[in-house]
């Protein structure tokens, strides 16, 4: 199953999502500032990255940036995840190099169809949930 690199700040919104992810049968690796995430991110090679934009030390932006200008990590997908559905904001992220963009308060089902969509897995979870209980 694919391994998801959760770079969030907020505790509660971190531990709500990163819960439900693991329901989905996801592996969640968290960071909690940018600059962890863009430790991480270069460390556990995820699949995808959620990245929350408004971040301490380093900012969702930057840390995107980064990624995506180097070669070992620029063809893993992110999500960048704000809390304004401001069309500027949108743009900054797919400027900074994010291939997708959702907005707070999140709606899972949505995130999910835009994670599988560039994990390549959709699919995959309905068959993989008629196990689960
Ligand atoms: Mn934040």
């Amino acid at each position: 199953m694919s391994r998801i690199l959760l770079v969030e700040d907020n505790e509660m919104n971190r531990d709500m999502l990163s819960r439900r992810l693991m329901r989905e049968g996801y592996e969640v690796i968290i960071a909690v500032d940018g600059q962890q995430g863009m430790s991480m991110a270069q460390s556990e090679a995820p699949d995808l990255i959620l990245m929350d934009m408004s971040l301490p030390v380093i900012d969702g932006w930057e840390v995107t940036r980064f990624l995506k200008a180097a070669d070992a990590t620029k063809e893993i997908p992110v999500i960048a995840l704000t809390a304004h559905a401001m069309s500027t904001d949108r743009d900054k992220a797919m400027e900074a190099g994010c291939d997708d963009y959702d907005t707070k308060p999140i709606e899972f089902s949505r995130l999910l169809e835009k994670m599988e969509a560039l994990l390549g897995t959709s699919g995959e979870r309905a068959s993989a949930g008629g196990k689960t209980s």
